[in-house]
């Protein structure tokens, strides 16, 4: 251990980065009941950040994904 900057792990490789490298993302995961009823159907979004790695990042097309989230976001407000 070297430094004082905290390290996140990818979440695709497992690689430990440093936070300064690393690209962090918004990942929404929704689980629900799937039932037909909307009245008895209960859906939980969860917002979860994690960490990538440059090339990971890369790799996955995250940096393309946070371009259109932020586009997203402007056209929203
Ligand atoms: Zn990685």
């Amino acid at each position: 251990m070297r430094g004082k900057e905290q390290s996140v792990t990818c979440d695709s490789c497992g690689r430990s980065v440093p936070r300064s490298k690393a690209v962090a993302f918004q990942k929404a995961i929704s689980f629900g009941t799937e039932l037909r009823d909307p009245a008895t159907d209960v859906r939980f979004f969860e917002r979860r950040k994690v960490y990538y790695c440059i090339s990971c990042g890369k790799h996955r097309g995250i940096f393309q994904k946070l371009k259109e989230q932020a586009a997203r976001r402007n056209r929203e407000y």
